[in-house]
C-alpha cells in the first residue's frame, strides 16, 4: 500500500474491521467482545442491520430486486452521485464521489446477486429472514457477500463523517450478477467505465477473505482461469483393423498429462500480477 495515500489505507482497515465475514456463505460471526470502542460496536451492528436488510430481499442472479436501490439510498446520503447502468437482465449500481478524474479513485466492488437458497429444510433458520441468534447472522448471502456491502457501506458512512474532504474519489460497483454468467455485470460497467476516460486506481472487492477470525487474511488478488476448446482429430475405420484407425480418445489421454503442465496454477499460488510473499492470492 503506497502510504502517500492514507486515505485509502484508512478505507482499508475500515473494511477489514467491519468485514465480519467467515467462510460460510451463509452464516456471519458477529463478534463485539473484541471491539473495544463503542462507536466500533455500534457501527457493526449498523452493518449488521443494513446485512439483514438486504438478506430479506431475494436477489437471486440476475434479478437485483431492488437491493441496489436500499445500497444507493445511503450512498446518495453521504454525496455518492449515483446510476444504474442496465445490461440486459442486469442490473449494476455505479456511484461516485467527488471528481472521477481526481486521484486516487479508489472503487468498492461487491454483488447483490445470491445463489438458489436450495432444499429449505436444510437451512438452521429461513435463507430469506436475516435471522440474528447468538450473534450470528444466517441468511443466503450473509457472507457472500451482503454482508461485506454493508460492511464497507457503513464503513464509508463512518470515513466521511470523519474526513467530508478527502483526497481522490471514492466509487461503489455494484451487479446483480457476479454468481452466474457474469458477462454484462462488472466487466461491463468497467467497459463503460474506461469509454468515460474514468481510471481506477484501487479496488476493494467485499468478498468474504478471513478464515477463522475477523480481518485475519486480506487478500491481494484473486485466481485466473483460462479456458480454450480442444478439438482432437482421429481417424475412422473398422474395429477389426484397429492399427488402422485413431482413436480420438487415447489421443485425449495421451495430451492430458502434457496439458496439466498448461492448466493453471494451484489454487492458492500467485503470479507476477498478484504477488506479496506472505499473503496468498485468491479468494
Ligand atoms: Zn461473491
Amino acid at each position: 500500500m503506497d502510504m502517500k495515500r492514507p486515505y485509502s489505507l484508512v478505507l482499508l482497515l475500515s473494511t477489514a474491521v467491519y468485514g465480519f465475514c467467515l467462510m460460510n456463505p451463509n452464516v456471519s460471526k458477529v463478534d463485539t467482545t473484541k471491539m473495544v470502542r463503542p462507536s466500533t460496536t455500534a457501527a457493526i451492528g449498523k452493518a449488521a442491520d443494513l446485512a439483514r436488510q438486504l438478506i430479506r430481499i431475494e436477489s437471486v442472479t440476475p434479478n437485483d430486486n431492488g437491493c441496489q436501490a436500499v445500497v444507493q439510498q445511503h450512498l446518495d446520503k453521504i454525496g455518492f452521485a449515483s446510476e444504474t447502468l442496465q445490461y440486459q437482465d442486469v442490473t449494476n449500481l455505479w456511484a461516485i464521489r467527488g471528481d472521477p478524474k481526481a486521484s486516487p479513485l479508489v472503487v468498492f466492488a461487491g454483488h447483490t446477486d445470491v445463489v438458489t437458497p436450495g432444499p429449505l429444510e436444510s437451512w438452521t433458520h429461513p435463507p430469506f429472514e436475516g435471522v440474528v441468534e447468538d450473534g450470528i447472522l444466517y441468511g443466503r448471502g450473509a457472507v457472500d457477500m451482503k454482508g461485506g456491502i454493508a460492511s464497507f457501506v457503513v464503513a464509508l458512512e463512518r470515513f466521511l463523517s470523519k474526513h467530508p474532504d478527502h483526497d481522490g474519489s471514492i466509487g461503489v460497483i455494484l451487479t446483480s450478477d457476479e454468481e452466474g454468467e457474469a458477462v454484462f455485470g462488472t466487466k461491463e460497467v468497467v467497459s463503460e467505465l474506461t469509454r468515460r476516460g474514468t481510471v481506477v486506481d484501487m479496488c476493494i472487492v467485499g468478498e468474504p477473505s478471513s478464515i477463522s477470525t475477523t480481518g485475519d487474511t486480506v487478500k491481494v488478488g484473486r485466481r485466473g482461469s483460462l479456458g480454450g476448446e480442444l478439438m482432437i482429430h482421429g481417424i475412422q475405420g473398422h474395429v477389426a483393423y484397429v492399427k488402422q484407425i485413431t482413436d480420438c480418445s487415447v489421443l485425449l489421454f495421451a495430451f492430458l498429462p502434457n496439458g496439466s503442465a498448461l492448466s493453471c496454477q494451484s489454487s492458492g499460488s500467485q503470479n507476477t500480477f498478484f504477488y506479496h510473499p506472505q499473503i496468498p492470492a485468491s479468494f
